[in-house]
């Protein structure tokens, strides 16, 4: 099992280089040289973990971390607060919501992260190294990825978030963490400038060669796989027939993990993106353009994305896997801000895909209308999932699973809002407005994270 960059001019690696990697030296995003098919599927009855360790294995070629799998799925799990782990919860009689946000920092983010806290430590640990995780987040991976990784002896984070854009809650759970190996960055600029500033720090070698740089985002292809895991799990709950999901989107990973699972063989007949206001994925699907434009700040932050990295995975199999048609129209992409997929890779895309962007009036309502229907509170990512299987066209014979992204709480404003009653925190979260932050905050200046990276993280590696 080897992996190759989208872009073709990095060397091919095995799953552990992968992992600590995240992304490609060619600035692209590494995916398997052909996706591995399922070996099993367990019972529809089976514990979750056994559906994780079933689906990541077939990704770890040789390496012998695959034997720690069902070990460390157990131990990654065993902090869910649900004895499901991700309950499937029926809303009517064809729609289901897969809750993925019983993890500790209330959002899917954990159901990747729990796990690839674990394998960095191994990873590392075989390898006697360390590194430095960098990220950017819109929210919720920071968080996750802190938590995840938080008084690890070989790993130093640092996460970019943008500030100002973030709910309180999230920025919290970012700041309120007091390990020593963890940083939440406030930079001065949206999203995109924080990614674009990690996606800089991947490309300076020297930077990279010295921090032993990771990512923890969705283009690390180790979190990727944690997901395609969940897709599989409710298809096998449903019955193993074909399911459409509906997924809010950002960065486009989590809808790509389905992809994902498809490709290995799990009934996903039909995929729902639903998006905010920042709707560039929605515009692509209807039009075959690719177009940024400004970030809006909405009620769905996490999801306040003009750029969504892992489109480019997709955009390799349209392509029909041809790394240098990927590479040049990512190079058009960064210097004139759109690029044009053909009719025919648009229909070979909509033929899976369907996709709707939904405001911030529309997630209200979608809101309000669940828990009038069903008494269940959702969070405003999750509504766009919800309400954007509704606006688009879809086989009613097909059972449809939406995910919820995020726990209600995380999100009080907007909840509140909508149904008249302020959700509450979980016991683990109660005091989190009583708790210190710790908040750095800097310019939308690259110079300046990069010195602080150095500043936090080079100390203890040389010290190492
Ligand atoms: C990260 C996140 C999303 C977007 O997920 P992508 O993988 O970036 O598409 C949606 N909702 C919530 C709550 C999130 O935390």
């Amino acid at each position: 099992m080897r992996y190759a960059s989208t872009r073709g001019q990095a060397p091919d690696l095995e799953f552990d280089d992968v992992l600590l990697a995240g992304l490609a030296a060619d600035g692209g995003l590494y995916v398997p040289k052909t996706f591995p098919r399922l070996d099993t599927v367990p019972a529809s009855t089976a514990p979750y973990q056994d559906f994780a360790t079933a689906t990541l294995k077939p990704f770890f070629g040789d390496s012998a971390l695959a034997a720690e799998l069902p070990e460390l799925t157990k131990q990654a799990y065993a902090r869910f607060d649900h004895a499901a782990v991700l309950p499937l919860l029926q809303l009517d009689h064809r729609t289901w919501l897969l809750e993925l946000f019983h993890g500790p920092t209330l959002a899917f983010k954990d159901v990747a992260l729990q796990l690839l806290g674990l394998l960095f430590d191994r990873a590392l640990a075989k390898r006697q190294r360390r590194m430095t995780v960098v990220g950017a987040t819109s929210g919720d991976t920071g968080s996750a990825a802190m938590e995840a990784l938080r008084d690890r002896a070989n790993v130093d984070v640092v996460v970019l978030y943008p500030h100002g854009r973030t709910s309180e809650v999230q920025r919290r759970q970012m700041t309120t963490i007091p390990s020593a190996n963890v940083h939440a960055v406030a930079v001065e600029g949206t999203f995109d400038d924080c990614q674009d500033m990690v996606k800089a720090l991947f490309a300076d070698t020297a930077f990279r060669d010295r921090h032993g740089l990771s990512a923890v985002n969705s283009i690390n292809w180790a979190r990727i796989a944690a997901q395609s895991a969940y897709y599989v799990a409710a298809c096998a709950r449903l019955g193993w027939k074909p399911t459409a999901f509906s997924v809010p989107t950002g960065n486009f990973g989590n809808v790509y993990a389905a992809y994902v699972a498809r490709a290995m063989g799990a009934p996903v007949a039909k995929l729902v993106v639903g998006t905010n206001s920042n709707d560039i994925l929605t515009r692509f699907f209807h039009s075959g353009r690719m177009q940024s434009s400004g970030v809006v700040p909405t009620l769905s932050p996490s999801m306040d994305i003009q750029v969504s990295s892992n489109f480019e995975r997709l955009l390799f199999e349209l392509a029909g896997r041809d790394a240098t048609r990927v590479r040049d129209t990512m190079a058009g992409f960064r210097s004139s801000g759109s690029f044009d997929v053909s009719p025919a890779e648009l229909k070979q895309a909509t033929d899976l895909f369907a996709a709707a962007a939904i405001d911030d009036e529309a997630t209200i309502a979608e809101i309000r209308r669940t828990r009038a229907a069903t008494g269940i509170t959702i969070d405003p990512h999750s509504a766009i999932g919800l309400a954007a299987s509704r606006r688009v066209q879809l086989d009613p014979d097909l059972p449809l699973v939406s995910l919820a992204c995020a726990h209600p709480a995380k999100f009080p404003d907007a909840v509140e809002r909508a149904t008249g009653e302020r959700p509450k925190l979980p016991a683990h979260l109660a005091d989190l407005f009583d708790r210190p932050e710790r908040i750095t905050i800097l310019p939308n200046d690259l110079n300046q994270v990069r010195s602080f990276v150095d500043r936090v993280a080079l100390t203890k590696s040389s010290a190492a």
